[in-house]
């Protein structure tokens, strides 16, 4: 049991103030997340952009009262709150959570590595259940913010602990390791992939090995040759010898000697069969339901713990045989009757529901939130103070409207009931959920389904969502925040940033996107019609919103919904100065365009002095900014003009600003110049592209993820012979016996018919797949001979993560902006959250 008393003391921190001790059981670190007011303690983090001290009144006048602090702050605005003053609240952070650790003595597994720490943290889950009582990390939480609020839930009924540990540059695992101090350690592999951060990849390994420093056991992959390397160095350094401490290796190979040598892996249609010498003495064998090689070798990694954990075979066959797939994001698809669905119906347990909740939260669309529940199936706490958790979370969170499936959750109805405007019922099982199921009941809601892996509520999603086509563009909103925050951490203190989501956010999305940055303090949003603003407010936003092409026939609605237009001619300005003033308006927020170079909307350099007057002569227009663009800032044969129209622009909104007499927001750079011309970041950047992920810089490319992925399915394959042809036209002719997949896309999709016979290829079980005859309107045909593992159903990719859309572009002879807003609406968008 914490207070700030105690905490005071492990942090040996300053107590500027102490008004009680209250207990303290939740860390807050982000403001908009908070549930428990009264026992949470929040830790400000200030990084270069945001310092989160700034949020402690709000917080306070909510009810929170326990407060870490770096910086010297007003205490009389903080009368009841106990207040520790530190040097670094990251550290503080880390510091406080080592502590917590220190007091268990349970086994904890760490695991790091680049790929499979999710899946072998919740393999691991099911595998070992059973046996223990288990804490874990939430989703992935491997940071050095995910790491502590993982490791903060151990509790003393918990057995075992299995934390997942990331880092993105040197000097972060050392951190990590104090605080998860694993026992057992996993090094699940080392990919060429994200080596931002760091010199190469020995670096890379050595770093991540840190975690292992203290451990008992290290389980790895010889078949990493570099990692064998390391790994071996850091044995010889800090392994066991004779009766020192230090780790003992326990190694598995594929191909050589290991200490879980696997002998045959034999992959059926559905199942992998695999075989091993454990220790050059024991013959095992396990049976997975999967076929694909990361999840054999995530299923290997499981088997050595479980072997080192001395369970006996014939248990890990039978648990083997039954790991499922996990789902390791949230998805937000188009519902039935207008409602969105987010789907997250493979895992329930409180860490996992309160993320679901904040996702649940961000979605502004609909009037009502709804979740469907299964029972919580986590031993240790008390089913009535587990309920009571959950039912004031859900308040918390703002839901209306709970479906509670399953007896332990229906015996505790009444934490429920008691929640004012909270609509509640119960069924005891899934099937009389679906019996009585009636579609009239969910209209204009955002619906979570969140079930634990028995209860299936994959079933009841299939119900709720609209039934999509197999071709489906994948938004992944957490690369989009990443990429946001890889620009905003260029900008210099101060700038704002405008986040341009015209042509349905580059043909992203609407609503799903603008929430997201909503969410994540973009300060502007700018549209290019009206109605695609209108939609915005429609589904909640409230953020300010420019529109950059706004026609006079719009004009009312702009007025109506608080739009704000560009304007950048005269004659615009007339127009809409006379509705304003119509509508009894004044001070009519608007954002004066200027043509520095670009030569296409905009006033030129002669026109201000009449602007200015115009503007000044009375009260019903106040110029919010004052903006221009740039022609080719992606280009640095072009720089020169790049830096004339700087001049040219910082030139005009002098004088603009200085007649105006009032201080205005200067923008001018997109994308591509936030990164290549910092002294053009002003008061405010404009981000289209990048937000997307794509920029043209190296540097830049680096550090983006891929946001959106572009996949069909073979609808069906054809054997061919010589002489044989495919397609329209009959343009492509078999040389030999050919094998070919119809699939289910095509120009009406947005695919480019330019694409035809060999220029346009996919992706299919990884290998590149062309394009054979021409493009037809909704179906292509792809020469897939190369590829025998091919089947009918499977899935193809178009563009995404291994298959850039710049490349395609590039094929098509165009520009990525172009490939993305030119998907057609028939597309469905499937958003989801990591
Ligand atoms: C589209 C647009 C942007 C964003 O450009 P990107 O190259 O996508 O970053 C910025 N400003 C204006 C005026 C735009 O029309």
């Amino acid at each position: 049991m914490y207070n700030a008393e105690s905490i005071n003391k492990i942090l040996k921190g300053e107590l500027l103030q102490q008004t009680g001790f209250p207990e303290i059981e939740h860390l807050l670190l982000d403001s908009r997340k908070m549930s428990f007011p009264e026992t949470s303690l929040f830790i400000p983090l200030v990084s270069a952009r945001r310092n989160a001290h700034q949020y402690m009144e709000e917080l306070y006048r909510k009810g929170v009262s326990n407060f870490v602090v770096s910086e010297q702050i007003a205490l009389e605005n903080f009368p009841k709150a106990n207040i520790i003053l530190v040097k670094d609240t990251l550290q503080a952070l880390h510091a406080l959570v080592a502590y917590h650790r220190q007091q268990f003595h349970i086994p904890v597994i760490g695991i790091t590595g680049s790929n499979g720490k999710t899946i072998i943290k919740e393999w691991l889950y099911q595998l070992l259940e059973k046996d223990y009582n288990i804490v874990r990390s939430p989703k992935s939480y491997n940071s050095q913010i995910g790491v502590p609020l993982s490791v903060w839930q151990m509790k003393p009924e918990h057995q075992l602990a299995i934390f997942e540990a990331g880092i993105s540059q040197p000097g972060e695992m050392v951190n990590l390791e104090k605080i998860i101090r694993p026992n057992i350690g996993i090094f699940t592999n080392i990919g060429e992939a994200h080596n931002e951060g760091f010199l190469n990849i020995r670096q890379k390994i050595n770093e991540k090995l840190v975690l292992f420093a203290k451990s008992e056991l290290l389980i790895y992959c010889k078949d990493y040759l570099v990692l064998n390397e390391c790994v071996l160095t850091f044995h010889a350094q800090f392994g066991k010898k004779d009766n020192q401490e230090g780790h003992q290796l326990l190694s598995w190979s594929r191909k050589t000697d290991a200490d879980l040598r696997i002998t045959t892996v034999e992959k059926g249609d559905t199942h992998t069969s695999i075989e091993a010498l454990y220790k050059q003495a024991h013959t095992l064998s396990i049976r997975i339901p999967f076929v694909d090689e990361g999840s054999i070798e995530n299923a290997i990694h499981c088997w050595a713990i479980m072997l080192h954990l001395g369970m006996e075979a014939t248990v890990i066959q039978q648990r083997m045989e039954l790991l499922s797939n996990i789902a390791m994001r949230l998805e937000l698809k188009q519902g039935i009757n207008n409602c969105s669905v987010i789907n997250d119906s493979y895992s329930l347990d409180l860490g996992s529901l309160t993320i679901a909740l904040d996702f649940l939260q961000q979605q502004q669309q609909h009037p009502t939130r709804t979740v469907i529940l299964s029972d919580i199936l986590q031993s240790g706490k008390g089913e009535a103070s587990l309920y009571e958790e959950v039912a004031s979370l859900l308040q918390k969170k703002g839901v209306q409207k709970l479906i509670a499936i399953g007896k332990n959750i229906s015996r505790e109805k009444k934490c429920f009931q008691q929640i004012p405007d909270l609509k509640t019922q119960f069924f005891n099982t899934t099937d009389e959920f679906i019996q009585q199921f009636n579609s009239a009941e969910f209209q204009h809601e955002t619906i979570l389904v969140k079930g634990a892996r028995v209860f299936e509520f994959e079933r009841i999603g299939k119900l709720l969502e609209q039934k999509a086509h197999q071709t489906i563009l994948e938004i992944n909103l957490s690369a989009i925040a990443h990429n946001v925050q890889q620009y905003q951490a260029l900008l210099k203190p101060g700038t704002r940033l405008m986040a341009m989501v015209k042509a349905f956010s580059y043909g992203s999305g609407s609503f799903e996107i603008a929430n997201l940055l909503q969410f994540h303090g973009v300060d502007y949003l700018a549209v290019a019609y009206a109605d695609e603003g209108v939609e915005l407010r429609r589904a909640g936003i409230t953020m300010p919103i420019m529109v950059m092409n706004p026609e006079p026939s719009t004009f009312d609605a702009i007025l109506h919904w608080n739009l704000e237009p560009e304007i950048y001619s005269m004659q615009i300005l007339l127009q809409f100065e006379e509705e304003v003033s119509a509508a009894g308006k004044t001070q009519f927020p608007i954002h004066i365009k200027l043509d520095t170079g670009m030569h296409r909307l905009g006033f030129e350099k002669k026109h201000i002095p009449e602007l200015a007057k115009i503007l000044t002569e009375n009260t019903l227009l106040k110029v919010q900014s004052i903006f221009s663009h740039l022609a080719a800032s992606e280009d640095p044969a072009k720089d020169s003009l790049t830096q004339q129209q700087g001049r040219l622009f910082f030139d005009m909104s002098h004088e603009l600003q200085k007649a105006l007499g009032y201080a205005v927001i200067r923008h001018i750079s997109n994308s591509a110049a936030i990164a290549r011309h910092p002294d053009l970041q002003l008061d405010m950047v404009r981000l289209g592209i990048g937000m997307y992920g794509i920029d043209s810089s190296k540097e830049m490319k680096d550090k983006l993820r891929n946001v959106s992925t572009l996949k069909t399915t073979i609808a069906q394959l054809k054997h061919l012979e010589a002489g044989d042809t495919v397609g329209y036209g009959a343009t492509w002719e078999a040389k030999g016996p050919a094998t070919i997949a119809t699939v289910r896309i095509g120009y009406a999709d947005g695919y480019p018919r330019r694409l035809a016979n060999g220029k346009g290829k996919m992706l299919i079980h990884g290998k590149l797949a062309p394009v054979v005859g021409v493009v037809a309107m909704d179906m292509l045909m792809l020469d897939v001979t190369h590829i025998p593992e091919a089947m009918e159903g499977d899935e193809v990719i178009v563009f995404g993560q291994d298959l850039s859309v710049h490349l395609l572009s590039t094929w098509a002879d165009t520009i990525p902006y172009e490939i993305l807003t030119g998907i057609s609406q028939r597309v469905k968008r499937v958003y989801f959250q990591e």
